[in-house]
């Protein structure tokens, strides 16, 4: 059965950014199968047709988090990066069990569909309890089980105990319901030894699998690893192959012009975290330089200690806000890329075949109704898209498809009890928080 969606505007993030009004989209077994004006194209005798109203566009692709830390939200408030991971994060982080990061993954995923997220790159600890969680919500995940080497709190004691962790998920439950991909997270070049990030690296290129790995997220960070090992953090990763396979590298802040020209060199794309950068005190990634080399560029939440919400729209809005404040120029970021950066951009940043509506791709989509003051006046496809990107929300979204099945149905989660999800957080922190 084929089913036809129709709304008042379709925004397909497509390579032409080609925006219908009335638009309809259909679908089939998962996939998309038409996009166009629903007063040109009769539907087929078999198409179911639903008239939503509003507006459907590609779900938001969030590149980079670690939503099981919804258990430690807004723990170590104010610390710089390192501070705030060897006091607030990491300790908290050893006394969670897979019980802990199922629940805290579930209330993350409970938030990123609620508010229109589909498609979640994620790195953390206890992978197959994120992995179930994620199979559970309906979302489609990019998990990168985390891999690091941090004596004295690290519940598995080394990062070969990590790494055979991740290979086990990698082999058991890459590919599962179709939509959950599985990579490696080797958690950055400081946190691991060089012979720890070229093993890592091997294993994932073994399978031809993402490695998501932090990079030049602080200027601190960039100071010890020269100091250690006499280059700069791109370059170390460079002389370990850790390039050499499909990367994806989180934050980005601190790259300079060789820096990129190396990561565009290995084709390394880049989650650009905007939110947490600021909260950090990390500083302002350089957006459009990174697009200027031709880097693919995603957006992404980062924990939600470090943001302190999931909302990819807030990150689109920064994104583009940073980069026209900073170079005090309103055309070097349009509305347009922000909008393809959550979306489309998301999708090449992860390499897989989201973040548009097109025939072939996956049906992963959603529906905001528009019947909210942010959404008036409406003229024009220009203002819709500008109400996207500079006022768009979470709590504008009704409906979300992954895959083609429904997991938000008029702004509730199918899966998942949001309820009983919030009191498990809830009560588990008190665990957590009592050091
Ligand atoms: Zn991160």
């Amino acid at each position: 059965m084929t089913l036809r969606l129709v709304a008042d505007a379709v925004f397909t993030v497509d390579a032409g950014d080609t925006v219908w009004c009335p638009g309809a989209v259909e679908m089939e077994d998962g996939r998309i199968t038409w996009v166009g004006d629903p007063r040109l194209t009769p539907p087929g005798a078999h198409t179911e047709v639903r008239a939503l109203g509003g507006l459907l566009m590609p779900g938001l692709v969030n590149c980079h988090g670690h939503s099981p830390m919804t258990l430690v939200r807004s723990a170590g408030d104010g610390l710089p990066l390192d501070r705030w991971l060897s006091e607030a994060v990491w300790p908290r982080e050893a006394l969670q069990s897979d019980d802990d990061v199922f629940w805290g993954m579930t209330l993350g995923a409970h938030e990123l569909l609620c508010n229109g997220v589909t498609t979640t790159c994620e790195q953390y600890l206890h992978p197959g309890a994120v992995a179930e969680a994620a199979l559970a919500s309906g979302i489609r995940c990019v998990l990168t089980p985390g891999v690091f080497d941090v004596p004295g709190i690290d519940p598995a004691g080394s990062w070969t105990a990590h790494l055979a962790e991740a290979c086990r998920v990698f082999d058991e439950m890459d590919g599962r319901q179709g939509r959950l991909h599985v990579g490696f997270g080797p958690h950055a070049a400081y946190s691991l030894p060089p012979e720890g990030l070229a093993a890592v690296a091997q294993e994932a290129q073994r399978r031809d699998a993402l490695v998501q790995i932090h990079l030049a997220e602080t200027e601190a960070e960039g100071h010890l690893i020269e100091e250690r090992s006499g280059l700069r953090a791109p370059a170390l990763l460079a002389s370990l192959g850790v390039l050499d396979g499909r990367v994806l590298a989180a934050h980005g802040v601190w790259l300079d012009d060789d820096d990129m020209a190396l990561l565009a060199d290995h084709e390394v794309a880049v989650a650009h975290c905007p939110g947490s950068n600021g909260k950090l005190g990390s500083g302002v990634a350089r957006l459009a330089a990174l697009l200027a080399h031709g880097i693919r560029v995603g957006l992404g939440t980062d924990g939600p200690a470090s943001n302190d919400d999931l909302h990819l729209w807030d990150e689109m809005r920064l994104a583009a806000l940073l980069a026209r404040a900073t170079a005090a120029d309103p055309e070097i970021v349009s509305s347009a890329t922000a909008l393809r950066l959550a979306t489309r951009g998301g999708g090449e940043a992860l390499g897989l075949p989201v973040g548009a509506l097109e025939p072939g791709r996956p049906a992963d989509l959603i529906r905001l109704r528009t019947d909210d003051d942010r959404f008036v006046p409406a003229l024009n496809e220009a203002e819709l898209l500008g109400h996207l990107v500079w006022a768009g929300a979470g709590y504008l979204v009704t409906d979300v498809w992954v895959g083609g099945a429904p997991v938000v149905v008029g702004g509730d989660c199918v899966h998942i009890d949001g309820a009983r999800a919030r009191a498990e957080v809830g009560e588990r922190a008190h665990r957590l928080f009592a050091l």
